[in-house]
């Protein structure tokens, strides 16, 4: 029998080996940017058409090849980088496989021109489908050009399994940024279909972050910095109260290479503990230099993923020196979290337009003839203000406070607390206590339980219904139909808010610009690193403003659970999760009343946008049964 085995031809082996290391455009992105660091240049640009998919383009200014090197660099396993396997246990560079480009040159349209120092001449080279079609000597400057066209053109299914170019190229800015961070001595350039997206100048660390996630970030950068023998390390972590609830800024570097660890995580999160918010995750911007001997980077290409020598003392010492820093800062004393929600604007007035106080003058009105009960009668209404407790509270405050403005008796009759007016008048008392209707409104009406659910009896039993999940449903139809009719109504704000943003989100904000209107939201200005808004939603406050943008885009980006059906309908749930009233929170009978109101005049009011039930009834019959038990 003949034997059946046989080498793979190389360029199938290339393709094989591309699906390892090239998974998208953004993979190729990391690739090149790599090289020509690795190729000490201190000037790379990067430029993208199509997140990647029709072109992916990095010019440096490094040591180029000569045309030896420049066709063999395709050829698979072919680096300058290491010698021996001993090698991979000092490196200093980030490649060392020789795979990447052999991999890429197998499934796209490659052209190169490179051209090394002190050079007239240098070479410029096309392969397509690691098949070389032509290599000719150029006049060129110095440094290296790749341009990678058409990716996955002979794997049709590869190129159709990739995503939107919006996700794509998120993938292609988050490799962008990362190698830019690693490396704040090189000047970085990126554009994107032709607009310049970054600039990064040379310079410091700290300028560096804060040039590519935006101004505001200095102020909230605290710096760590530590040396023992087993690492090194310097950078910043965030302070701890402009944590965010999504997990954007993040990151750890080692031996200038990004990398994964939720061990070293969890060293960060410890040093916080106890100054987060709940479900708050603060940004840190880590560097740690190790001996390369104590690391194993060997890894898979692709993967971020790193094994340290030493683990438990890295993680002790990480922490320490994190917790010391954020002590050091003092950034603990000014936390406040214990808000006091009364000074909030009360959810149902939050819809209504503001009304121009008017303030009453009585002409005649005489500080010093003013007869004596009277007098006595108003501190009396001013006392039991104080004296009141719970729920009317806030009602007997405001009308104390009104008092100031107008008579006396009219203040007293604003104040409605029942048990007062029954003292005041023994007919009343008869009256209301043999009044139907009055009985009856008293038995239908709901109330709050737990500051969680509302409580509404009605004939058959009663309604329970989820105060969270029931506004979201409410806010989420709203939002849903203004985008459709596009005729949200919006608050002018007089004084416009600036909300600084990462290049990132910016980005997304453009994408997401219309939509986003349609909700009652108005973008003034979008700058390269915040927007001015001048007008908002009815439904969000301004000091909300900020926080629900924030969620939005992260919401839009890691996808929320149940998203991704339309972009609107995306936008419309997460604003109704962040809007929406919270557990927790007092609603007064009025609210309670318009909220249960608002559910039912909705189209699917039985569950929440995230299709969890929003109420649930309880009959008199189920009642009933458990007292039969
Ligand atoms: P690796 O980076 O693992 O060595 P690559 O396939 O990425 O493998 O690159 C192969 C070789 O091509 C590199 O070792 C390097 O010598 C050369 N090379 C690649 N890109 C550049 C560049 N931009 N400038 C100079 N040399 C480069
Ligand atoms: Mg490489």
């Amino acid at each position: 029998m003949s034997s059946i085995i046989q080498l793979l031809p190389d360029h199938v082996a290339n393709q094989i080996a591309a699906g390892e290391v090239v998974q998208r455009p953004a993979s190729v992105v990391k690739e090149l940017m790599e090289n020509a660091v690795d190729a000490k240049a201190d000037d790379i640009k990067l430029i993208i058409k199509d997140a990647g998919k029709t072109l992916v383009q990095v010019i440096d200014n490094g040591q180029g090849m000569n045309p030896e090197d420049a066709k063999l660099c395709f050829a698979r396993h072919a680096t300058s980088k290491i010698r021996h396997a001993e090698d991979l246990f000092s490196l200093h560079t980030k490649g060392f496989r020789g795979e990447a480009l052999a991999s890429i040159a197998a499934i796209a349209h490659v052209e190169m021109k490179t051209c090394q120092p002190h050079q007239d001449l240098g070479t410029h080279l096309v392969i397509e489908g690691s098949k070389f079609v032509s290599q000719e000597v150029a006049v060129l400057p110095q440094g290296t050009s790749f341009a990678i066209k058409n990716l996955f053109f002979n794997i049709p299914a590869r190129r159709n399994f990739l995503k939107s170019d919006t996700v794509e190229f998120r993938h292609i800015l988050d490799e962008f940024q990362r190698v830019a961070m690693a490396h704040p001595n090189i000047h970085f350039t990126m554009y994107h279909n032709g607009g310049e997206m970054f600039n990064l100048p040379a310079s410091n660390l700290r300028q560096r972050i804060v040039n590519i996630f935006g101004g505001r970030t200095n102020e909230k950068l605290v710096p760590i910095s530590e040396s023992t023998e087993i690492v090194t390390f310097e950078g910043f972590v965030g302070k701890p109260e402009f944590a965010k609830k999504n997990k954007g800024e993040q990151f750890f570097f080692v031996n200038d290479r990004f990398i994964k660890s939720g061990y070293l995580h969890h060293a960060v999160m410890a040093a916080y503990e106890g100054l987060l918010k709940e479900g708050c995750q603060p940004s840190y911007f880590i560097y740690l230099n190790v001996p390369p001997h104590t690391i194993d980077i060997n890894i898979h290409p692709t993967k971020t993923e790193i094994k340290f020598d030493d683990e438990h003392a890295l993680y002790a010492i990480l922490r320490a020196s994190v917790k010391h820093s954020l002590g050091q800062f003092s950034v603990a004393p000014v936390l406040d979290f214990e808000r006091d929600d009364s000074l909030d604007t009360p959810y149902d007035y939050k819809d209504r337009d503001a009304v121009v106080p008017v303030i009453e003058v009585d002409g005649g009105f005489n500080p010093f003839g003013m007869p004596s009960e009277k007098r006595s009668a108003g501190s009396a209404a001013g006392n039991s203000s104080f004296a009141s407790a719970g729920n009317y509270h806030r009602k007997t405050e405001h009308a104390s406070w009104e008092s100031l403005y107008v008579g006396l008796k009219s203040d007293f009759e604003t104040i409605s607390e029942p048990e007062e007016i029954q003292f005041e008048s023994g007919e009343e008392v008869t009256a209301s206590l043999f009044d139907e209707s009055d009985i009856q409104a008293q038995e239908n009406r709901m109330y709050q339980l737990h500051r969680k659910y509302i409580v509404n009896p009605i004939k058959s039993g009663m309604v329970i219904i989820d105060q969270q999940r029931a506004h979201q449903r409410v806010l989420y139809e709203q939002f849903l139909t203004n985008m459709t009719v596009r005729q949200a109504s919006s608050q002018q704000l007089l004084f416009p808010l600036n909300l600084y943003f990462s290049t990132l989100e910016l980005s997304l904000i453009r994408e997401l610009q219309l939509s986003l209107e349609n909700t009652g939201f108005v973008f003034s200005e979008i700058h390269h690193d915040h927007i001015v808004v001048s007008g908002l939603p009815i439904n969000v406050a301004e000091s909300e403003a900020s926080i629900v943008m924030e969620q939005l885009l992260s919401d839009l980006q890691d996808g929320l659970p149940g998203m991704s059906f339309s972009q609107n309908d995306s936008i419309a749930k997460s604003m109704a999760k962040s809007v929406a009233v919270k557990t927790g929170t007092f609603l007064a009978e009025r609210e309670q009343e318009n909220l249960v109101n608002g559910l039912f005049a909705c189209k699917e009011p039985d569950v929440s946008p995230f299709g969890k039930p929003t109420f649930i009834t309880l009959r008199v019959e189920d009642i009933d049964k458990k007292f039969a038990l």
